[in-house]
């Protein structure tokens, strides 16, 4: 490895109110796979009454029911400036499922209340009357790699992308961004957003190594991260495919 900074800093959005599903334990992922590389991660809690700081190298936003949604939008909307400052320089940034939603132009719920979003990424989201909740697999290309993601959705909320992103992946099982058109997620440089939870991160360890490989990127740290032995982690992988597959 050549030297470089150690530390990869994270913000992580709002972690009291859009924290569902174990979403938080996407940040122990980040922890450990750097420390099992000997770097560090650093973690600035970003609540209601803070401001967000710019100088992160990725930026997380996980999951959150309607009634957390609306408690954070307009406060995120209202201050998201170095949020995009940092996007713009390179920083990564991965919204989960309420996240991802907030990472678009808006979310209309099912009331009818319009939340406003960040309109990093180039998409809407409206709830249906229905949710689209189970088990998911895709296929996602990241960097011209394609590998399998795997997780778990629950959310009432149809996302339609413009032409600003493409999709993270292409179903396999699950319904994705809308139920209709076979996408999941979205990606534009190094914003993803995808409705996948469970949390993501354990059992998809390439996507998270991708991600922090991004953010080490930026923090000018090493290049390339060091393989680990993922036996665990893709063993957890394999048993939530076959669940997927048996509920078809
Ligand atoms: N409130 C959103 C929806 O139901 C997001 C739900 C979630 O984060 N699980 O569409």
């Amino acid at each position: 490895m050549s030297a470089g900074p150690s530390a990869v800093r994270l913000c992580h959005l709002y972690p009291e109110h859009m924290n569902i599903y174990a979403d938080r334990g996407n940040i122990a992922v980040f922890r450990r796979r750097l420390e099992w590389r000997g770097l560090k991660l650093e973690v600035a809690e970003v609540g209601l009454g803070d401001s967000i700081p710019a100088d992160c190298h990725l930026y997380y936003l996980g999951g959150g029911q309607d009634r957390d949604q609306a408690l954070v939008a307009e406060n995120l909307a209202r201050k998201a400036g170095p949020l995009r400052q940092a996007a713009e320089d390179g920083a990564v940034v991965l919204g989960v499922c309420g996240g991802y939603q907030l990472l678009g132009h808006s979310y209309t719920a099912s009331d009818g209340r319009r939340m406003p979003g960040t309109g990093l990424l180039d998409l809407e989201t409206a709830a249906g009357n229905s949710r689209l909740i189970g088990d998911v697999v895709l296929d996602v290309t990241l960097m011209g790699q394609t590998s399998e993601v795997v997780g778990y959705e629950n959310h009432a909320g149809r996302t339609h992308l413009g032409g600003g992103c493409t999709p993270l992946g292409r179903l396999r099982r699950g319904h994705g961004n809308n139920g209709d058109d076979g996408c999941e997620g979205a990606v534009a440089g190094r914003l993803v957003g995808t409705y996948v939870h469970g949390p993501l991160l354990p059992k998809n360890p390439w996507l998270a190594d991708a991600l922090l490989g991004w953010a080490l990127d930026h923090a000018g740290g090493p290049a390339g991260l060091e393989p680990l032995d993922d036996s665990i982690e893709h063993a957890a992988h394999a048993v939530a495919r076959t669940r997927a597959g048996r509920k078809r």
